[in-house]
């Protein structure tokens, strides 16, 4: 067993991606947050080809395109709202 291990500082897309990629190469791997409620902030977020082919490299691509998927059901059954 490899007993190598990291520390990664932020939780945010770029360390959960490496805390995600070093866990294939074996390593341990320890991520700390400094927001108690990991809050995200934004109402949309844009995905273009490099990080299409990231999240393929991360083994995630597929899930991102059902949660996609679900997104666009939740959205459809919702009312649109009339100001
Ligand atoms: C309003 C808005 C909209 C955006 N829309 C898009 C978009 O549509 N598409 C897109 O690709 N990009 C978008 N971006 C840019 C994108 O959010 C950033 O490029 C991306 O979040 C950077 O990721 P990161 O992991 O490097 O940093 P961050 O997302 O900033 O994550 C860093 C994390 O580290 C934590 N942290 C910091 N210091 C410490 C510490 N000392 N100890 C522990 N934890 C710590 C923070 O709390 C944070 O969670 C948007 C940004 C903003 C502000």
């Amino acid at each position: 067993m490899n007993a190598e291990r990291v520390l990664v500082v932020g939780g945010g897309i770029a360390g959960m991606s490496f805390a995600l990629r070093m866990r294939r190469y074996g390593w341990s791997v320890d991520l700390v947050e400094s927001d108690p409620d990991w809050r995200v902030y934004g109402a949309g977020i844009s995905i273009t080809g490099p990080t299409f082919r990231a999240f393929k490299r991360l083994g995630l691509l597929e899930d991102l395109r059902k949660l996609h998927q679900q997104l666009l059901r939740q959205a459809s059954e919702q009312p649109t709202e009339r100001r």
